[in-house]
């Protein structure tokens, strides 16, 4: 039998790296390191890829910008996948966005607005890759995924490929039902050309909701957005601010000041355990003075 290396050199000619630090991969900055992470440059990189690492046993996590993730300070065993931008690609047909999963949701709204498209400038300035806002069904200032989306392709866990049309994904709130392990590489997106009369009212939507995540102060934040979600009828950053809990620090991470709902890594003191042992301590304030049990959004991956 050959070994990992061998079947990897002759599968995937891609960039890939061994003990690979993860945390200038994520907006947090926090985190070990990968035993390897591998960054496809072309789709038809990753069907074969994922096939070596399945038939070898490497567990297998998947990154893309990093803006809702944290991971431990312990690293990730096994293989990280990052779809970046190198699978980034964006063609308009008819009334859809072909675009590669690793483009930012943020410029595919500029560039719809660009095209003169409808139906994303609810994700004007929205951090992360389309591959990760499809994964959590990312939404915004009355838009989702959900709404938008018409079809996705990628790869099963063991390399074969995938397209599922956007029903039988059955987004719900911050949610979305892929196979376990999917590597999204492809989104087709349902943005229609609009009538030029439609244009002025679409654009200033986008103007403003910009205006309106410029003025949330997160920009150079370390954080992964919300933290948890938001239970039915209430904010969590509501719950959070009434229990006191805006400012709470623990090591280097704090709840923000601007936010309650979003955890920052203040300084180069800041673990990725001071973010986690945070959450535990605002979920549990949360839980003992309101009742409400929230539920994490962000994701944790790697070891302590
Ligand atoms: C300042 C700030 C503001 C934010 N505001 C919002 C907001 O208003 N609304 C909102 O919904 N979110 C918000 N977020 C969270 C974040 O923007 C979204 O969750 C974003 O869509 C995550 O994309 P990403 O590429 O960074 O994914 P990552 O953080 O890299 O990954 C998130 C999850 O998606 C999975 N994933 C990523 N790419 C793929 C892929 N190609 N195939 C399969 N799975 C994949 C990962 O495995 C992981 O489980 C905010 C974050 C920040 C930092």
């Amino acid at each position: 039998m050959r070994t990992l290396a061998e079947d990897l050199a002759a599968a995937y000619d891609g960039p890939a790296a061994a003990d690979a630090p993860l945390a200038p991969l994520t907006r947090f900055g926090l985190g070990g390191p990968a035993d390897w992470l591998f960054t496809p440059e072309r789709d038809d990189q990753v069907g074969p890829l994922l096939a070596c690492l399945h038939a070898h046993g490497v567990p297998v996590t998947i990154l893309g910008d990093g803006t809702n993730v944290l991971v431990r300070d312990g690293g990730v065993r096994g293989a990280v996948i990052r779809v970046g931008r190198d699978l980034a690609g964006l063609t308009w047909e008819d009334g859809l966005a072909r675009c590669g999963a690793g483009l930012p949701a943020a410029v595919l709204a500029r560039r719809a607005i660009e095209a003169g498209r409808g139906g994303f400038a609810w994700a004007a300035g929205l951090p992360g890759s389309l591959g990760g806002a499809l994964a959590g069904n990312a939404g915004a200032y009355g838009g989702d995924m959900a709404g938008a989306t018409a079809a996705v392709a990628g790869y099963l866990p063991d390399g074969s490929p995938l397209r599922i049309e956007s029903g039988a994904l059955r987004f719900s709130y911050r949610r979305c039902h892929l196979p376990a392990g999917a590597v999204v590489t492809r989104v087709d997106l349902r943005l229609p050309p609009l009538p030029p009369a439609a244009l002025p009212a679409e654009r200033e939507c986008y103007e403003a909701i910009s205006g309106k995540r410029a003025a949330a102060r997160t920009a150079g934040v370390r954080t992964a957005g919300c933290t948890f979600k938001n239970p039915p009828g209430e904010h969590a950053g509501r719950l959070i601010d009434a229990c006191g809990l805006k400012g709470r620090r623990r090591g280097g991470a704090r709840v923000f000041a601007h936010h309650a709902n979003f955890i920052e890594a203040l300084d180069e003191t800041a673990t990725a355990a001071d973010v986690e042992a945070l959450i535990e301590e605002v979920a549990a304030a949360v839980a003992r003075e309101t009742g409400v049990r929230l539920e994490r959004e962000i994701r944790i991956y790697g070891e302590p």
